[in-house]
């Protein structure tokens, strides 16, 4: 921090004092109908799962209506999740509106919020075995959309040396198979991630983010509703539980399990599907002009 604080203004108290406002009220949002998600759940089969590597990341689909598990199996690890509209990579996870909608952590009932101009639910959390986790005494939560994903390029910049296994690089080598390319071309695809089952916070005094060993242990999973088809990839992070190191091979790591579930589609004839915004996107500037 800067040691030259300029002086507070006389008024610096009731200034301060000014009451806050929540952006994005809740009750103005559009919520999820999770009573028609939980019958859908109730009727769900398993189709397909796939297994994530350590330090490495993989890609999946999911069609619009099911359901899709990321499963902790063999110790407390970490995953950094990305979503794209199957049909238009430019239509991604946006996690800085995320986080402004719904908060620092996500759980059941928020939304997965696509970029502009889209800005729809791309996918609905639906169940959550560590929401009973809350809040802790350090101020930490589960699941933040604080956090971009750990990266060769700050590490690079931060610590020096090459790491080729971090998130961002794991995420672009698992997207440039998918779509037969190589990372170079296809790593500004990469995106801000979810940080699924992250135990993350900002520190009291001075607001830095922070984060601890995860309390996710084999056998929990969160649990989202594809609201479109979705395009994923997941990477288990080389941190590992993330409660000391990341960006390195210094942590013990475990893979992910990816579930994939189809319900009675006849439990959502009334779900209502996401249409992109139907903001006209003019700008200010109107046609003619
Ligand atoms: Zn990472």
């Amino acid at each position: 921090m800067s040691s030259k604080i300029p002086p507070a203004p006389t008024d610096a108290a009731s200034r301060r004092a000014a009451k806050p406002a929540i952006v994005y009220p809740a009750g103005t949002m559009p919520r999820p109908d999770l009573a028609a998600l939980e019958q859908a759940r109730s009727t769900m089969v398993k189709t397909h799962e796939l297994i994530v590597p350590p330090r490495d990341a993989r890609t999946f689909r999911v069609s619009r209506g099911q359901f899709f598990r990321i499963v902790g199996i063999e110790g407390p690890q970490v995953g950094d999740l990305n979503l794209w509209n199957a049909d238009d990579l430019s239509e991604r996870f946006f996690s800085g509106k995320t986080r402004a909608i719904h908060g620092t952590h996500v759980g059941v009932g928020d939304r997965l919020w696509s970029n502009m101009p889209y800005l729809r639910p791309m996918a609905t959390i639906s169940h959550d075995t560590l929401g009973w986790y809350g809040f802790d005494a350090d101020g930490a939560g589960i699941h933040d959309v604080i956090g971009t994903r750990c990266d060769p390029y700050t590490n690079l910049m931060l610590n020096g040396g090459s790491y080729d296994f971090c998130c961002h690089s794991n995420l672009s080598r698992a997207l440039a198979t998918e779509l037969k390319m190589e990372p170079r071309a296809v790593e500004h695809h990469v995106h801000d991630v979810l940080n699924v089952f992250m135990c993350t916070g900002f520190t009291q005094d001075t607001h830095q983010y922070f984060m601890k060993a995860s309390p996710v242990r084999p056998g929990d999973f969160i649990e989202f509703f594809a609201e479109i088809d979705l395009l994923g990839a997941l990477s288990a992070c080389p941190g590992g539980d993330c409660s000391a190191t990341h960006s390195s091979d210094a942590a013990a790591c475990h893979p992910l399990k990816i579930e994939v579930f189809e319900p009675d589609r006849a439990t959502l004839t009334g779900w209502t599907w996401p249409a992109p915004s139907a903001y006209h996107r003019h700008h200010g500037v109107h046609a003619g002009i």
